[in-house]
């Protein structure tokens, strides 16, 4: 059946020589899997997972045509029979799930990881320690006779096509781009010149591969650097690609080194589609729109409008592996929607773990993490419906337990509940309604307004604490004054802030709290609204100033405050945010005029203001309130009266321990202890 909201989305794509069932692209997203032990058997578990949930079109991860183009070394890369072979595992899980699966040729160029990296000129680029060698004639030749070659191993592999990335800042763009190609031959100087690389391998891997092969290229439609292409560039190359022999364009945001976040919880959804409607007037190929495309009704909303021919989806798909049967199905309020907020995914992987979602621990770990009926049925009680409490209840009740789940407030989500009203987070508010649905689904007892008592709890089989926490309120003259208000007051109770104000403590928490403050009710937030966005991170709208930034001036709204944010630490402040996205959260912060200061020992608060020294020298600022978000501390006054009633009782998320706590730890912890009773 299919549902009549999501037409456009569930309608087949005809590609002349193939067909795909439906609009949905799973966008390239590198896991780790793709170098680790017994790596392709968990990569064909997690793709057919995908397969099955009724995905178009799979695009692996980024695979290098030769050893110079690794993104790091012993990446994956696609060179002879033998590495070819092992592919077939992958091709054969996911045709067996009847689903499609093209193979994305990546080469990193000056971004390798790696002193073998190669570019169009020497010269090396603001993110990677190893400047490039540059390729000589013969070089060139060769790696585009490489890409050539991997396409055809890919062919023969068993893959429905080919993806070559040809965006994001990779090899591709740095011959693009005047200000990283100088080169003085047929591969450089003008944009002819300079268009023949990726001309010539998309020319040559289809006079290799033949006509019954997926090509798609991925271009790069907005740099966001300032030297980077300009609209009547992108406009040529995407009609010479056309010509050239492709089937597909997709569309590449933002080269790795741009200072604007592209894809992170503070970017609106399908932030970039405009970018992509742009090029449709100019080109007749099918075009796939990218980005923050997290719901199956942005996405019909794409492509009813005539925005692009297919949504790319990728981290929405490690957040839930059947967003499309759900669409197809009417369930879209099942859906477990991914919050852009990288903590598993990206960070793992600029961490060089194994990604995963963090909604969805699962994701990458098919192999390991199921979901079993359990072999004796249980009375289970779990206390508190924050992530961790309702993960574990979700899961014990889909394994056939009793399940009752205790919440002291009037509402699930716990912490949640704050965290989605900062501003740009609003995303947060997705995981609660998918756990609510998820409740009534598996027909778990909640018992909301009901702080419940050791007492209560004697009658069940097993007790899972997932109290959460209290926060920290540090030793310090004057806490008790006033103007000191801890973070709950604020996010939750609403207290009134005044328009001088002192965070105490940077973690999440207090940069969290900073981004709230410096926004009144009357400014929209970026994460909503794409006006907003755009001109806060300085871009051009209209995609005409080159690389769609330069000369273009960032405009960030009044802030509502003047925010003064300490930490203890000599550390940078902010240093500890995620891997990928802190860098944008400390600019935003920034563009308020916020003030960072690492190194306070803190002295006082009193009818003045607070009182710090830092470097021998006291500090004192005048301000209105001191907001304590000096980090917090488990809750967990049930566990000891529950032992002592001898009642078989276990601790998860920050009710068993808060240092390294954050909502992915939570939920895992909630999935892998149900899993285990
Ligand atoms: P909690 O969420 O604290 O939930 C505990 C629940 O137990 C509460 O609902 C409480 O009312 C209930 N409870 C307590 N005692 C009882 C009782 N006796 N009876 C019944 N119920 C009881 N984490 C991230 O990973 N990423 C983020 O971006 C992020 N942003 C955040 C932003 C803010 C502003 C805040 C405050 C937190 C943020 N966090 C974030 C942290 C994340 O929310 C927590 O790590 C997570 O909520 C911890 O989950 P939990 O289930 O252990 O506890
Ligand atoms: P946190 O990140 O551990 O930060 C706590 C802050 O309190 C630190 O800056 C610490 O810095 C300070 N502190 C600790 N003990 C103190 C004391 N005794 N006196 C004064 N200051 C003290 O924790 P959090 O901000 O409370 O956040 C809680 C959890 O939620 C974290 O694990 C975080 O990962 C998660 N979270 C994540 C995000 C996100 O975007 N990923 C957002 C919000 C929250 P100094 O010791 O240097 O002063
Ligand atoms: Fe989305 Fe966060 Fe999961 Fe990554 S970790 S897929 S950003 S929800």
């Amino acid at each position: 059946m299919t549902h009549e909201k999501y037409s456009h989305l569930l309608s087949p794509l005809d590609l002349g020589h193939t067909q795909l069932k439906n609009r949905v692209l799973m966008g390239s997203m590198h896991t780790g899997l793709e170098e680790a032990r017994g790596g392709f058997t968990r990569l064909a578990a997690y793709y057919a997972e995908r397969a099955r949930g009724g995905v178009g079109l799979i695009v692996t991860g980024g695979v290098a045509p030769n050893r110079a183009g690794w993104v790091k070394p012993f990446g994956m890369k696609l060179t002879n029979y033998y590495e070819a072979f092992r592919h077939k595992e992958v091709t054969s899980a996911v045709h067996h799930a009847g689903g499609k699966i093209a193979l994305q040729i990546l080469h990193t160029g000056r971004y390798g990881y790696h002193p073998f990296a190669v570019a169009p000129s020497a010269i090396k680029s603001p993110i990677s320690p190893f400047k490039p060698w540059k390729l000589t004639r013969r070089g060139v030749e060769k790696t585009i006779a490489d890409y050539v070659r991997t396409a055809k191993l890919a062919k023969w592999a068993g893959y429905d096509g080919v993806e070559i990335m040809g965006s994001e800042g990779y090899l591709i763009n740095q011959f693009l781009a005047h200000h990283t190609n100088k080169r003085k031959d047929k591969w450089g100087g003008s944009y002819e010149n300079r268009m023949r690389f990726p001309l010539e391998i998309i020319k040559r891997t289809r006079e290799a591969v033949g006509e019954d092969f997926i090509i798609i290229f991925r271009l790069s439609m907005l740099d966001l650097v300032p030297k980077g292409s300009q609209w009547e560039e992108v406009v040529e190359l995407a009609k010479r690609v056309e010509d050239a022999g492709v089937d597909i364009i997709n569309t590449g945001i933002g080269w790795h080194e741009a200072r604007i976040p592209t894809i992170g919880t503070m970017v609106p959804r399908a932030g970039f589609a405009w970018v992509t409607e742009k090029l449709k007037k100019e080109v007749k190929l099918p075009l796939v729109a990218v980005n923050r495309i997290n719901m199956p009704g942005v996405a019909e909303k794409i492509l009813s409008s005539g925005q692009a021919d297919m949504v790319s989806m990728a981290r929405p798909l490690l957040a839930d592996p059947e967003i499309v049967n759900k669409a197809r199905e009417g369930r879209e309020d099942e859906i477990n929607t991914c919050i852009a907020c990288n903590q598993a995914c990206l960070d793992h992987i600029f961490s060089m773990k194994t990604a995963s979602c963090l909604v969805n621990p699962r994701a990458c770990h098919e192999t390991e993490i199921e979901t079993r009926p359990a072999a004796l049925k249980k009375k289970i009680a779990i206390v508190g419906a924050g992530p961790a409490g309702l993960q574990a209840a979700v899961t014990a009740s889909e394994r056939g337990h009793d399940v009752t789940l205790f919440e002291a407030e009037e509402k699930i989500g716990g912490q949640f509940n704050m965290a989605k009203l900062i501003p740009g987070k609003e995303e947060f508010y997705e995981t609660l309604r998918y756990y609510k649905k998820q409740l009534e689904l598996k027909k778990v007892v909640l018992r909301l307004n009901h702080r419940v008592t050791a007492k209560e709890l004697t009658g069940f089989d097993e007790v899972i604490l997932a109290t959460g926490v209290v926060p920290r309120i540090p030793k310090l003259s004057g806490v008790d004054h006033e103007k000191a208000l801890s973070y709950i007051d604020v996010l939750k109770k609403g207290a009134q802030v005044g328009e001088r104000v002192a965070i105490l403590g940077a973690g999440g928490i207090g940069f969290d709290v900073a981004e709230f403050l410096l926004h009144s009710k009357e400014t929209p937030s970026p994460g909503k609204d794409l006006g907003t966005y755009l001109k806060k991170w300085g871009v051009d709208a209209e995609n005409e100033a080159r690389g769609g930034v330069d000369g273009v001036k960032a405009q960030f709204h009044a802030p509502a405050r003047k925010i003064y944010l300490l930490q203890r630490k000599k550390t940078r402040v902010g240093k500890g945010l995620g891997k990928t996205t802190g860098w944008a959260h400390r600019l935003s912060l920034k563009q308020g005029d916020v003030e960072m200061i690492n190194g306070a020992d803190y002295l006082k608060i009193d009818d003045s203001g607070f009182h710090y020294q830092r470097k021998e020298k006291v500090h004192h600022i005048e301000v209105d309130n001191v907001i304590l978000c000096t980090g917090q501390e488990p809750q967990r006054e049930l566990h000891e009266e529950l032992q002592r009633l001898g009642v078989s009782v276990h601790l998860i998320g920050g009710a068993e321990a808060t240092p390294g706590l954050d909502a992915k730890r939570a939920i895992k912890q909630g999935l892998l202890l149900a899993n285990r009773l």
